[in-house]
Formats: structure tokens, sequence, C-alpha cells
């Protein structure tokens, strides 16, 4: 037989010693006192004849995809009294209620009380707890312990989600990942006498904690805050009741960004934010306090539906291609309506747009060809597209609450609902859910999971689990997608999405613009589905503004926002512009800076304008500007087309 080498030997020991301290442990029944919880456990604890006092393990970190931390740890302390322990009450309360800032009451009812181990106050930065450290008064304890930090504050609130006191997720990513990012408590447990004195020369044992593994995310920060800056940006132009973005990768489903607007504050995810609701706040009740704090909360990209609108079409114009019931000569005629059963269904164009391709038709995004596509599919056709493109499903992104959309049953869709629908109307699907199907439009044809893991990461950055899903399902032929690529790219060289033109790259797109129920309130949604490079696409961007006061139109509001995305993250991206021939001769691209007109008077502007080569277009009634777009201090190229909002003066 071998004879056993010193490692195995060594094992042993530690095997043999570690059941003898079990054994021990069990006669002199080793209690378990976890003090991160609340009071119920404290009045058990004087029973205890041994005090254990858990280590909290460090946290795992959230990177972005490059490794920017965006959610890590700040070095704290959990300070607690010793009853037994304490030789100086007076001076115990004293340096308790001085150095931690409490009210020398409060304290000295905590130390009154007849408990082994009496927590005084957690999350006590480091230098305090340092301080007090060098007092060193008997019966005060001070153990290490860590507090989740969000470096960005705000940043991706909503998808990074936070912890509660106990370190553990409380919503988004935090949540979701916990059990990878939270790690596993240490003990420290110490042999005590029946009075909870610990006993001179007792066994004394540390078990150290393990840290939590690190989560890195498909995330990039740069991406991140270049898509809540333009979203900021447009709710406060247009003083807009919140908004969301969501940026991915087409081909994989890697989310780069999502944002909603407002947010909140990771440090202080109890603050809320809302300034009215700050102000009543203290005469709220528990229970509208939570709501409003859930509300705060809610990742609208994900958690919620609405009506897509017109960018929906481009669903309706897929199912037509691929099932060839249209072609793209296919022509076309709309007169500003359809009557479809008893129904006059109104085309956004009151007086019509006349004949029309099928090409032309998606470009002026023309109700009436929608409908006849739809007509042409039939119901059930057109619900089998709605399965493949996954609408009736939830996309499995990796947060919890994910909302899945709302559809008529087939048995009940008439005429005058498949009318509709085959226009983005009388249904609902999440923001998330239409640009899923919007990338597999123009990634070639298939489904992709949207999701935000990418990996799991031990301290030494060793991958120990991959997160990112491979899982492709194609739904429509490549060929179908490469034609829809096209044709949506002419919406923005020369349709309703032009205002997303960035010279040098070919981007693609769909506006829409939502009215909200009830139809009465003349609320809307405008919103934009853009993709670039068009013609092999590396990201695609929706972008939502809800209830925007003023011009509320998608191609107007909407497409400007991912026009300012894209022209900061395509270059970050390493997409290079590459110019057209006609790109290269117009002279003064993003050569002008527009001044800011507001207040300022119509024939003022009309002058300015011309002198600087854009052309204007003037919406509303009056003679004083109210609204203009591209806001003051952004640079276009010449030709562009200015719009301002007038009212009458005073
Ligand atoms: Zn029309």
């Amino acid at each position: 037989m071998k004879k056993p080498s010193m490692e195995v030997k060594r094992r042993l020991l530690f095997f043999l010693a570690m059941v003898t301290f079990g054994i021990f442990g069990l006669i002199v029944r080793i209690g378990y006192l976890q003090i991160i919880q609340g009071d119920e456990l404290k009045a058990k604890a004087w029973d205890q004849q041994t005090r254990d006092r858990l280590i909290a393990p460090t946290r795992g970190t959230i990177y972005d995809r490059n490794g920017v931390p965006l959610a890590q740890n700040a070095s704290v302390a959990t300070v607690s009294v010793i009853h037994n322990q304490i030789q100086n009450k007076e001076e115990v309360i004293t340096a308790l209620s001085s150095t931690l800032g409490l009210e020398p009451e409060d304290v000295r009812k905590k130390v009154d009380r007849i408990v082994a181990l009496e927590r005084i106050q957690s999350r006590v930065d480091k230098e305090i707890a340092d301080e007090l450290r060098r007092k060193n008064i008997p019966g005060i304890i001070i153990d290490e312990d860590s507090k989740r930090y969000y470096p960005n504050r705000n940043l991706a609130s909503h998808i990074l989600g936070f912890v509660g006191k106990d370190n553990q997720g409380i919503i988004g990513l935090e949540v979701k990942y916990d059990e990878y990012l939270k790690g596993i408590p240490g003990k420290i447990l110490t042999e005590a006498d029946a009075k909870g004195r610990d006993i001179p020369g007792g066994l004394q044992q540390r078990i150290e904690p393990m840290a939590g593994n690190h989560l890195v995310t498909t995330l990039d920060i740069v991406v991140q805050q270049y898509a809540e800056q333009a979203l900021e940006k447009v709710l406060r132009a247009k003083e807009a009741k919140k908004g969301s973005i969501i940026i991915l990768n087409p081909q994989t489903g890697a989310i780069l960004a999502m944002a909603n607007k407002p947010d909140f504050d990771l440090n202080e995810p109890f603050t809320i934010q809302d300034p009215l609701l700050q102000s009543q706040w203290s005469q709220l009740s528990q229970e509208d306090k939570t709501k409003a704090l859930n509300q705060m909360w809610r990742n609208f990209s994900i958690n919620d539906t609405y009506e897509p609108g017109s960018t929906f079409k481009i669903i309706t114009s897929t199912a037509g291609l691929e099932e060839k019931v249209v072609s793209l000569s296919h022509s076309f005629y709309c007169p500003g309506y359809r009557i479809v059963a008893d129904r006059r269904i109104r085309c956004h164009k009151a007086g019509g747009h006349g004949s029309q391709t099928f090409v032309e038709g998606v470009r002026n995004s023309c109700n009436p060809v929608f409908m006849d596509t739809a007509e042409k599919l039939g119901a059930e056709t057109f619900y089998k597209y709605l399965k493949l493109f996954g609408l009736h499903e939830k996309t499995g992104i990796d947060v919890p609450g994910e909302a899945v959309g709302i559809m008529h049953n087939i048995k009940n869709v008439g005429p005058v609902e498949l009318a509709t629908m085959s226009f983005g109307q009388s249904f609902q699907v999440t923001p998330l859910q239409l640009i899923r199907s919007g990338a597999a439009i123009v990634n070639g044809g298939y489904l992709i999971t949207p999701h935000f893991g990418s990996k799991i990461i031990s301290e030494e950055g060793l991958v120990l689990k991959n997160l990112e899903s491979t899982k492709r399902q194609q739904i429509i032929s490549t060929e179908t997608s490469d034609i829809m690529r096209e044709i949506l790219e002419s919406v923005v060289s020369e349709g309703t999405g032009h205002r997303t033109y960035l010279p040098g790259y070919k981007i693609g797109g769909k506006t829409a613009t939502s009215e909200k129920l009830p139809r009465s309130n003349r609320k809307y949604i405008a919103s934009f589905l853009g993709f670039a490079p068009a013609d092999s696409p590396e990201v695609m961007a929706l972008v939502l503004i809800d209830e925007p006061v003023g011009i509320y139109y998608g191609g107007t509001v909407a497409a400007p926002v991912i026009k300012e995305v894209f022209e900061n993250i395509l270059p970050y991206l390493g997409i290079e512009p590459k110019y057209s021939e006609q790109e290269l001769t117009l002279t003064g691209i993003g050569d002008v800076e527009i001044p800011n007109f507001l207040e300022q008077p119509l024939s003022e502007v009309k002058k300015t304008i011309r002198t600087l080569g854009l052309t204007l277009e003037v919406l509303g009634e009056g003679t004083v500007v109210k609204e203009q777009f591209p806001l003051a201090g952004e640079r276009v190229n010449q030709g562009t087309k200015f719009i301002i909002y007038v009212e009458p003066e005073g």
C-alpha cells in the first residue's frame, strides 16, 4: 500500500479537527444568532451558550462589457455591544453616541437590553468605525461589513436594480443574478458561558466568508450615457411625462443600453424623485408610499405595454412579402381612408396618398396599404406572424417582471380588428417585444433573446458561466429580411424617417405616433425604431417619448433622438462613416450651428434661417416661436429642414 502523502495526512487531521469541533459544538448547543436579521432573534439570543457573529461576504461586482464597474462595494462596519463585557456603561454610551451621532438616550436603551449581542448601528463608514476601534472600549465590538455602492448613481438604475439592508437583490440584475453575486457568509464562533460571557481560554473559531462572483453585462457605459443624455434632453424640451430607450445588437440580442426617465438614484432608492410626491411624502400612507416607489422603480421598456402604432407596420409588411401576397411594385390607392365593414378608417393624410407602390406606401406610412396587406393575409396568417415574432410570449430577458403583449383572441378578430391591427392599433406590446421583432426583420430573419448577462467570472477573472444565449430561431427568409432592410433604409433617406438621416451612414427605421387611450384625451407616444448600418445592422434602437407637449409626431420628436445617439455611438463602436459621392460633393456637412429662436418673432427667424442656408417649416398659428427643432446649439448640415412651432403673441 502506498504511504499516505503529507497532503492527505494534513487533510485527515483537518477533517478530524472539524469533527471534534462539531461534536463539541453540539454538546455546548451551538446556537446561531443572525445579527443581520431583526429584533425577533435578539430575544432568543440570551438562551444561547455560544455567540456566533456572521461575517457578511463581499458581494460580487457588476461590470459593463468593458470591465467598468456599475455596482460595487464600499467597506463599512457593524457596531454592536456585548452586554456582559461592558465595564463602564457611561463610557460606552458616550463613545457610541458621540462617534455615531446618535441620541444618548436611544443608545442607553439598547445598551441596557439584557441580550448577548445588541446591534447599535450597521453600515457605519470605515473611518468612523476605525475611530471607535482606536478607543478600544470593552463591550463595544466592530465587525467589518460591506455596503453596495453604485458609482454612477442614476445610470441604468432600472436595469441594475439595488439591494436591501441584508445585501440581497431587490429589483433588476441585482435580484436576477443574486445567487452568483451574494457569496457565502462567514462566522465567528465564540464559546460563552450561560450568561453570555466569553469563557477565558474558550474556543474561538473564525470561518472566512466567501466573496460573491462577478457579473459581466452586455451594457456599455458610454452608449448608456449617450442614450440617457439624448433622452433627458428631449423629455425636457418636450415637457414629456416619461421616455424610454433601448439599444441592442440585433444579431445577438445583447443589450448595450436601456433607460427609462424619470429614474432614481441607486444609492438612495427609497428617496422619491418626483418633486410633487416629495413635498407630500410625510402625509402619504405606507401603502401609497410603496405604490409610488414601485412606480418609480418600474422598467417601462419591459414591465409595461403600449399600442405600438406605425412601427408595427414593419411586421405587417414583412408578413405580406414573406407570404408573397404583395410585391414591391404592387400598386395601392389611398383616398385618405378605407371603408372596412361599416367603418370608415382614416389614413393619417386626410387628402390621401393617391396611387403608390408598396415601397412608397411603407415610406409614406400609409394606413390603407397595410389594411389591404393584412386583408390579403387573412386573420389566421396574420396571427401566425404575431406568434412567429414572439408577440404572444415573453422575450425571456434576464430581469424580473417582464410583461407580455395584449392581443384580441383570434375568434374575435373581424375585418375591423384586422384592419386596425395592421397599422399597430387595438393591441399592445412591450417596447422590448417590438424591438425584438424588429431585430428579426433586419438580421436575416432570426428571433433573438434580448439579454444583459454576458458571463459570471471569479475574483481572478476566470469565466465560471457563460450567460450569452446562442439560441436563434429563423422565422422569416433571409431574402425577405434583405428586402425589408432596403425598404426601411429608404424610409430614412426618402420617407417619414428623414430626420434620422446621418451623412456617411446608412440608417434604416420607422416612425410612429401612437394616440393613447382614451383617444379623446389627445395624448400621444412618439416613437422611432432605427438600425445601422442598414446593409449589415450592428445596432438597433427604439425610443419612446410619452406625452410630448406641442409637436408630437414620431418623425419630428423621436427620430432626431436616434440620430443624435447614432451620431455619437456609431463612431464609438468603430463603425466608420462612408460618405457617398453625393455627400462628399455636398459642402457644409455639420456646418451650421442652430441658434436659439425661442420667444423670437417669426419674421426674424425667417431672415436668419435663410442666411444659414436651412429650409424652414412653420407649425401652429402666430408670430412668436414656442418650440424649435433641432434645438439650439446643435450642428446640422446646410439644407436641413428647421421646424418651429409658433403661437400668437402674449
Ligand atoms: Zn394614405
